[in-house]
C-alpha cells in the first residue's frame, strides 16, 4: 500500500469568534497560490463549523469536529452528532483529546464508541493518545499510551481511513516540546502495535504528533521517522503560523 500525505490538523479548541474565519480564509488562499504537500484540515469550535466550512469551500482545507457524542442523536443537552458536523460541512473529527478525557473524565472505551459513531457518521477520525509528565517521569509512557491505543481503537476500523495522534500532556499548551527521540521512541511503538492490530493498514496510518508544535520547530518533527502529520493548538490559530507549518511538512 502506499503512505498517504501527511495530515496537518489545526485544533482551534474554543476559541475563535466569527472574525477568525478570515485567518482559514487566508489559509485556504495562500494554499490556492501554493498548494501543499500535506492534507490541511481546522477543527473550529462547533458554533463556527458551519460558516468555516462555508468560508473554505471549494479550497483544499477540509473541516472537522473537536469531538462528537457516541449516538446519532437524542437526549443529550450541549452535544454533537458526527452527522451533525457532516451535515455541517465536516469531513474529520478529534476523538479522545487530552482536554476531553480531563475535563469530561472520557475513557477510552467511551472514546472507542465515539470512533464508532464518527465512523457511521462517515467522518475521519483523528483519535489521540498520550501520556501524563507522571506517567513518563515513572517511565510508564510508551506502555501507557500502548494501552490507551488498543483500548481506544474499535476493530470496525479496519479498512476505514483514520489517523492517529500522539500528543504527551505535558507538551500541550505549554512551550515544552517532546525531544525527537522523545517523539521516535513513542512513534515506533504506535506503528507496531497498529501493524499488529491491523497488519498492511497499520504499517500506513498516520501517526500524527501534538504538542507545543511552531513554525520554529516544525520541520524537525515532521521529518522524524513515522511522523505523519501534525496536530496543532495555539500555532493554528494565526494563518501566518499555521501555513508555515503545512510548509515544513
Ligand atoms: C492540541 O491542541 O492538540 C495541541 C497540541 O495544542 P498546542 O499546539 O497548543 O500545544
Amino acid at each position: 500500500s502506499t503512505t498517504p500525505r501527511p495530515l496537518i490538523a489545526g485544533n482551534w479548541k474554543m476559541n475563535g469568534l466569527a472574525a477568525a474565519l478570515d485567518e482559514a480564509r487566508a489559509v485556504a488562499a495562500a494554499l490556492e497560490q501554493r498548494p501543499a504537500s500535506a492534507r490541511v484540515a481546522i477543527f473550529p469550535p462547533s458554533t463556527l463549523l458551519h460558516r468555516l466550512a462555508e468560508a473554505v469551500e471549494g479550497s483544499t482545507v477540509l473541516v472537522g469536529g473537536q469531538d462528537c457524542h457516541p449516538k446519532a442523536s437524542g437526549a443529550h443537552t450541549g452535544d454533537i452528532s458526527a452527522e451533525m458536523i457532516g451535515d455541517a460541512g465536516g469531513a474529520m473529527v478529534i476523538v479522545g483529546h487530552s482536554e476531553r478525557r480531563t475535563d469530561h473524565g472520557e475513557t477510552c472505551q467511551q472514546v472507542a464508541a465515539k470512533v464508532e459513531a464518527a465512523l457511521a457518521g462517515d467522518l475521519e477520525p483523528v483519535i489521540c493518545v498520550g501520556e501524563s509528565l507522571e506517567q513518563r517521569q515513572a517511565g510508564e509512557a510508551v506502555s501507557f499510551v500502548v494501552g490507551q491505543l488498543r483500548n481506544s481503537l474499535p476493530d470496525s476500523l479496519q479498512g476505514k481511513a483514520f489517523n492517529v495522534a500522539y500528543e504527551p500532556i505535558w507538551a500541550i499548551g505549554t512551550g515544552h516540546v517532546a525531544s525527537v527521540d522523545n517523539i521516535i521512541e513513542m512513534h515506533a511503538a504506535i506503528r507496531a502495535e497498529l501493524a499488529t492490530r491491523f497488519g498492511e493498514q497499520g504499517r500506513t496510518i498516520p501517526i500524527l504528533y501534538g504538542g507545543s508544535v511552531k513554525p520554529e520547530n516544525a520541520a524537525e518533527i515532521l521529518a522524524a521517522p513515522e511522523v505523519g502529520g501534525a496536530l496543532v493548538g495555539g500555532a493554528s490559530l494565526k494563518a501566518k503560523d499555521f501555513l508555515a507549518i503545512i510548509q515544513a511538512a
